[in-house]
């Protein structure tokens, strides 16, 4: 008999199972997919969406429609608790679904408490379409004022903020001043020479980088940082990292330490086998993998296979992290800094790398929709 599967997120690690749910289907199988948006961004564009190297259109999967036109239902709400012996999702607008087997690619939110008092003016890095928003917002500002901009946060995610923040208002008849408050060393976990180069490559941008204080507060435009020194700031970035959203511990679910629904190998959970999982919303039991999307890309074709699986009780297959993964920075000049084990190339040739990798992870599941722009809240 034909069983019930949600796939609650229209994430990354998701994209295989959205694209070969008509597999699911014509088994008898019944697939629902519940997103907040009918469109899913592509993180490792946000950088270059902010910076005008892509439009909306080229960074968003159409997870809607791709999901009916497979054969499923596709729900626009949120989940926001799961009752898992009950085996029911309940969503934000009050509904809920039923499962037989379920699977989370729920991502991950940049924290505001403690650090922030007040949101105005102040744009967290997820989700993506915050930059797109920002981008449109910063181009009308810059037409008449100067501009004060600080990013907090000195991972990846805030080097690529800021050198696409330099791309985007050069040149314009008003100044634009662009602070990194790295909150301790550049780019931490990498090797020296990348962050040599990195720390290059945003002087050379005229952006400013602070290293010594952490920012401890962000109110009414002011960033107040451990030395007690004050920053004040029309708009701030934030990318002090990301945490999996509460749903898992609001359901009483066996998380990990970061938060995240804690799975096994087969990434199913440890303790309900009928819920599964990938991506940034998901804690390893056994190898705690960093919150980025190459994991979640990793994860779809072993996340569908035990999916379907499940529902047809024939065995798992276990994931793999596989090779030390490799990291693009963009640097908003058309050059990019890759990261390798003890490779390091600094360039061109990495940015079109990375855009190349990029784009062909879009063309592979942006099958469905409009290719057109309507606006930045679709
Ligand atoms: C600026 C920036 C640049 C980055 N660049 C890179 C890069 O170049 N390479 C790289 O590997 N990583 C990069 N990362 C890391 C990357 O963002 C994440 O690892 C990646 O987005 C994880 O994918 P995901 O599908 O798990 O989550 P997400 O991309 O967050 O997707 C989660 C999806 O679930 C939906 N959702 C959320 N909550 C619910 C809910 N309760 N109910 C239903 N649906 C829900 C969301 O709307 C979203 O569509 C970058 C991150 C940032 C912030």
């Amino acid at each position: 008999m034909g069983k019930h599967l949600v796939l609650i997120g229209g994430g990354h690690a998701h994209m295989t199972a959205l694209l070969n749910i008509d597999q699911l289907t014509s088994r008898g199988h019944q697939v629902t997919l519940v997103s907040p948006s009918p469109n899913h961004y592509y993180s490792g564009m946000g950088p270059g969406l902010l910076g005008g190297f892509y439009a909306p259109s080229q960074v968003r999967f159409h997870v809607g429609t791709m999901a009916e036109e497979r054969g499923a239902k596709f729900v626009q709400d949120t989940a926001v608790k799961v009752d898992p012996r009950g085996k029911t999702i309940h969503l934000k607008s009050g509904r809920s679904i039923s499962y037989d087997v379920a699977s989370f690619n729920t991502g991950s939110d940049v924290q505001l408490t403690p650090l922030v008092n007040g949101t105005d003016n102040v744009i967290p890095v997820k989700p993506v379409l915050n930059l797109y928003k920002a981008r449109t917002t910063l181009l009308q500002e810059v037409e008449s004022r100067d501009l004060e901009l600080i990013v907090i946060g000195g991972g990846p995610a805030g080097v690529e903020i800021s050198a696409n923040l330099w791309r985007l208002l050069r040149g314009k008849p008003h100044q634009t001043t662009i602070t990194l408050v790295a909150g301790g060393e550049l780019l931490r976990n990498t090797p020296e020479r990348v962050r040599t180069l990195a720390r290059k490559s945003l002087l050379d941008k005229r952006i400013r980088l602070l290293t010594g204080g952490r920012a401890e507060k962000i109110e009414n435009g002011i960033v107040t940082l451990s030395d007690r020194s004050c920053l004040d700031y029309d708009f701030a970035f934030l990318a002090t990292g990301i945490t999996p959203s509460a749903l898992f511990r609001d359901s009483a679910l066996p998380i990990g330490a970061d938060g995240g629904l804690l799975v096994n190998n087969f990434l199913q959970c440890t303790e309900f086998p009928d819920l599964f999982g990938g991506g940034d919303c998901i804690s390893h039991k056994d190898c705690p993998l960093a919150k980025v999307g190459v994991y979640a890309v990793r994860q779809n074709p072993v996340l569908f296979h035990n999916l379907a699986a499940k529902l047809e009780d024939t065995p798992l297959r276990p994931f793999d992290p596989g090779p030390p993964y490799m990291l693009i920075l963009n640097m908003g000049d058309s050059r990019g800094i890759l990261w390798k084990r003890s490779l390091t190339l600094n360039g061109r040739l990495s940015f079109l790398l990375k855009d190349y990798i990029d784009r062909r992870f879009m063309k592979k599941y942006q099958v469905s929709g409009e290719l057109t722009d309507p606006s930045p809240e679709a």
